[in-house]
């Protein structure tokens, strides 16, 4: 078998057991990564002689004879709004074009604590702002299933990479879905954690209150693995939970027998693909089959998600996006006449449209007079979101939801269609708006052969029970599949 159709857990072992080296490891992914991004256009940068050396080093330490992680020796792939020490972050703007972060995220900081092998930064919607990866200034990124479609987004760089086998890992983002949505259409496993489970600390803000990092991967294990490596308390992020660090992979086991897992189907019945729906449904079934009970469940709320979402997000947008003036980071416009016109013209300049929209209505439904109308009707609706969602989880262990309601759609259909595009987070967005830990992973395919995604949500600090039952299923149907490249 080629190497880089390896798991990342696989790797780790081989690495281990002394049957090959960290070096051969990252050589095999550079040169995939050399063979297959051009057609999909994952990466934005690609550091290959620092990979090179971070892996020689690691072989080092394994001569040594030094303790060394699960991860460790695993390439990975890094979004490009994490910050990752002298390396490009360009959150796929031009504001950012050719912005080196100074320093480390604390996530980065953790991976390479655990000796993984950091070999790029991943594509991604300009400030992770879309569900498509069509909005960044190095280009669309290409669906690996078919290239004439979109990889999702806004993690599109990094659901791409993982689902061509050009890292077995990547980190993305998800404020509203980013890294589940693109996951179920590359047919990748995504892990959205529990707000304040990992440390936000050197990740570019776009809704601070909704934002997470979390992994992508093609098997459950490796999402496992992944999110203990980043996951835990950060003093840096205030608003990083002090709980212990989470072994969710040593304690993965399969088993779903007694959970109960609610179905809100009148949210989905009818309104969305049929083969979407068909794939989830008899997901819902084999979970039956392996011993749990689904029941229909009301999530009176919901309907008020996907509106509270943009309001919420795009306020805090327009507020955490300000430091971009010119100033401070990045790009600055060329001609100007004074202060005033040096900002407009840089952010006129440095912002793409949809980023621009954002930053409008976020300013709009902040102003005087508009605020008690709309931020805070969607502030209260949240809570009322919340309310629902966590007295539901008293009772029931899981809420089962497509991640999407479509598959991977033609690159260019949705983009002069703001509206549209945003529906693609009707199903994802509340995991975000209620802090809840969400998982998806690939359930089917539609006709085309398109990847499905099933997605999971449940109590807080649970990443555990979603790991498992996702396991569960992947073990059941025998693995997840890849594309043929
Ligand atoms: N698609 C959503 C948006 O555009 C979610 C983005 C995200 O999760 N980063 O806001």
């Amino acid at each position: 078998m080629e190497i880089y159709n390896y798991y990342a857990y696989e790797l780790n072992s081989l690495f281990k057991s002394g049957e090959i080296s960290a070096s051969e490891i990252t050589k095999a992914f550079l040169e995939r990564i050399r063979t297959v991004d051009s057609k999909f256009n994952s990466f934005i940068s690609i550091y290959e002689q620092p990979a090179l050396d971070a892996a020689q080093n690691i072989d080092t330490k394994r001569a040594r004879g030094e303790q060394l992680s699960g991860l460790a020796a695993v390439p990975v792939g890094i979004k490009d709004n994490i910050a990752v020490k002298g390396m490009k972050m360009t959150c796929g703007s031009k504001m950012l074009e050719n912005f080196i972060s100074p320093y480390n995220a604390s996530v980065v900081e953790k991976l390479y604590s655990k000796d993984c092998v950091i070999v790029g930064k991943l594509n991604m919607d300009e400030f992770a702002m879309g569900s498509s990866s069509e909005t960044s200034i190095f280009g669309v990124v290409r669906n690996p299933y078919d290239i004439d479609r979109v990889a999702g987004g806004s993690s599109g760089g990094c659901a791409a990479a993982v689902s061509a086998r050009e890292v077995p890992v990547s980190f993305g983002s998800d404020t509203g879905g980013s890294i589940r949505l693109p996951a179920s259409f590359c047919g990748t496993v995504g892990l959205k954690p529990t707000y304040s489970a990992v440390s936000r600390y050197g990740l570019t803000a776009f809704s601070s209150s909704l934002d997470q990092i979390g992994p992508l991967s093609r098997c459950v294990k490796d999402t496992a693995l992944a999110y203990d490596a980043i996951s835990g308390h950060d003093s840096r992020d205030s608003t990083s939970c002090s709980f212990k660090n989470t072994k969710c992979f040593d304690d993965l086991k399969c088993g779903v027998n007694g959970l109960t897992v609610g179905v809100p189907y009148e949210l989905f019945s009818g309104k969305i693909d049929p083969s979407v729906e068909e794939s989830f449904n008899s997901f819902l079934k084999k979970a039956e089959m392996l011993g749990a009970k689904t029941e229909e469940i009301e999530l009176k709320t919901s309907r008020f998600a996907l509106p509270a979402y943009y309001v919420i997000s795009s306020a805090e947008a327009s507020s955490n996006l300000s430091r971009f003036d010119g100033v401070r980071y990045g790009f600055r416009a060329n001609h100007y006449t004074d202060t005033n016109d040096m900002y407009i013209k840089t952010r006129s300049e440095g912002f793409g449209e949809e980023v621009k929209r954002r930053i409008l209505l976020g300013t709009f439904v902040l102003s005087s007079g508009y605020y008690d109308k709309y931020y805070k009707k969607a502030v209260n609706a949240a809570r009322q979101i919340r309310n629902e969602i966590n007295s539901i989880l008293e009772k029931i262990d899981v809420i089962a939801l497509p991640t999407a309601p479509q598959t991977a759609f033609k690159i260019g259909e949705k983009i002069s269609a703001p509206v549209e595009m945003y529906n693609n987070d009707v199903f994802t967005v509340i995991a975000n708006l209620t802090g809840l830990p969400a998982i998806s992973f690939p359930c089917g395919r539609d006709n085309s052969g398109l990847p499905i995604g099933a997605q999971l949500i449940t109590r807080a600090f649970n990443e555990q029970m979603l790991l498992d039952m996702a396991y569960t299923y992947e073990t059941d149907i025998g693995g997840f599949s890849s594309p043929e490249l």
